[in-house]
């Protein structure tokens, strides 16, 4: 796809953007390879200001990132300027801990000798990345990987192209060097002959399956380490025993959030029958009183989706679910109303032949299903392609953690909706996914866990 904004608010498109030739993209894998041979030499303290200068950057100037990310995607303003401090506290993050990490790991081999394991850099990393977070993203795999000596070369979303360059420009004028991250502006058909260049030592996606699958299998064909960050159709289960009202009040959040659009929104609301009726009505309240508008107006509550294409989709995939027999007890439609919306919907009686029941709703449509127990919403739960994230509502901590337990996803929340900060481990199992990123996992996907023995 062409690298361009259109604001999805009027679905005018704001600036055009050109992809890189071919010999442009080669002229920057061979700048960002003479980076690495310097930067991999480079010392902590020497990394750890350009990721401390990036997080000063970015909050001394939120407003003005946060309104590409408005513009481009049409997230909630006073989101958008969530997303720039969760950002910069990522930055910092790996800032302050990743010597620590990275520092060598003594071994205690039965012979008696010494041994240890270092973690020494890989290479250059390429890196492709989606439109919903356009900054959250990108940090998750700029700061873990230039803090273990890594460069990187980022293919971002071809809907968030003034983002993806802010971005490249902020880590230059925070004192990485040229080639340390590389913003890349290439159709998704050219990214093959990229992965198989031999400078190129890991491939990190987030995105959708079809492009977890095909951008895994460049990696695999060319033997180069991947990790997935995909797709999630998160459970959100609420026992009989759970405060309803602030499982409503997270389920709203959890749906809602991003608009819909979060790879770990809450989207299937798995409730026992006991309580089913009563979180049903107060979660229809909810969502009958968000207000559709200008993302930029911070009284609306409920934005458009990224792009038109985004909003069809939904609606599609939604009217796709009614005619299989599921029933919209809200919503169910786009609406009146200029712009890339979509009505927020709650759908009810969906069925397992219903064609909908396996797949990912990417927008603010929600899945009610109910059931008799515990046991059968662990069923529901795990009966999904996906393996993301989940939350469990109970006042029984000891229950909720039991039912947790057996949720096969990487990622369970109990008494609130599946989220993230810098310190925890994000990622899933099946079609999600596989690696981990944020925390100490994420800097150990791309390192080389290297062996040293002493024979003496
Ligand atoms: P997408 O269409 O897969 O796009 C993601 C990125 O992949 C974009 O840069 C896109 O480029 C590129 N791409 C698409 N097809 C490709 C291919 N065949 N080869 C190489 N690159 C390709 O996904 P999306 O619609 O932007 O994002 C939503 C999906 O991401 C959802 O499924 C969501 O759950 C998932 N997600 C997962 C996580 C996580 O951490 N697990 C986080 C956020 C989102 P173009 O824009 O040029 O097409």
């Amino acid at each position: 796809m062409a690298y361009k904004t259109v604001n999805p608010f009027t679905n005018k498109e704001v600036k055009a953007f050109t992809s890189l030739t071919e010999q442009e993209v080669a002229e920057k894998i061979d700048q960002a390879d003479a980076c690495y041979k310097k930067w991999r030499r480079t010392d902590f303290a020497t990394r750890r200001a350009v990721m401390k200068k990036a997080a000063t950057i970015m909050r001394d100037n939120k407003a003005e990132f946060a309104r590409l990310v408005t513009l481009e995607m049409g997230k909630l303003i006073s989101d958008a300027e969530g997303e720039v401090d969760l950002t910069a506290d990522i930055f910092d993050y790996y800032a302050d801990n990743a010597e620590q990490f990275l520092a060598p790991e003594q071994l205690k081999p039965k012979d008696g000798r010494k041994a240890y394991v270092e973690h020494d850099s890989l290479g250059i990393i390429l890196c492709v990345e989606p439109w919903n977070f356009p900054y959250y993203q990108l940090v998750r795999v700029a700061a873990t990987n230039l803090m273990a000596g890594n460069v990187v070369m980022v293919k971002h979303a071809s809907i968030v192209p003034q983002c993806a360059e802010a971005f490249e420009k902020l880590m230059l004028d925070a004192g990485a060097p040229k080639g340390a991250y590389t913003n890349l502006f290439v159709d998704s058909r050219n990214i093959a002959p990229i992965i198989q260049d031999h400078r190129i030592r890991g491939v990190a996606v987030t995105g959708s399956e079809k492009a977890g699958a095909s951008v895994a299998g460049e990696a695999g064909k060319a033997l180069k380490k991947s990790t997935m960050e995909l797709g999630g159709s998160d459970a959100f289960i609420v026992l009989e025993d759970a405060d309803l009202e602030k499982a409503c009040e997270w389920g709203m959040w959890g749906r809602m959030n991003n608009t819909g659009q979060c790879c770990v929104a809450a989207k299937r609301f798995i409730v026992v029958e006991s309580v089913a009726d009563k979180f049903l009505a107060q979660i229809t309240e909810c969502f009958s009183k968000l207000k559709i508008g200008d993302p930029m107006d911070r009284s609306t509550t409920l934005g458009p989706l990224s792009s038109e294409d985004a909003a069809k989709e939904i609606a599609e995939l939604t009217a796709t679910a009614i005619q299989h027999g599921a029933k919209a007890v809200i919503g169910g439609k786009r609406p009146d109303h200029p712009g890339a919306f979509m009505e927020a919907t709650i759908l009810t009686n969906i069925t397992k032949e219903n064609p909908a029941f396996y797949r990912e709703f990417f927008g603010p449509v929600l899945m009610f299903f109910r059931v008799p127990d515990e046991k059968a919403a662990i069923e529901l739960a795990n009966d999904s392609e996906f393996g993301l994230g989940g939350t469990v509502f109970s006042k029984d901590i000891k229950r909720a953690q039991h039912v947790a337990s057996q949720i096969d996803t990487g990622m369970v929340f109990i008494n609130r909706p599946t989220w993230t900060t810098p310190d925890l481990p994000f990622g899933g199992v099946k079609h999600s996914g596989y690696g981990r990123e944020l925390s100490k996992e994420g800097i150990l996907e791309f390192v080389n866990r290297k062996l040293i023995y002493i024979e003496n």
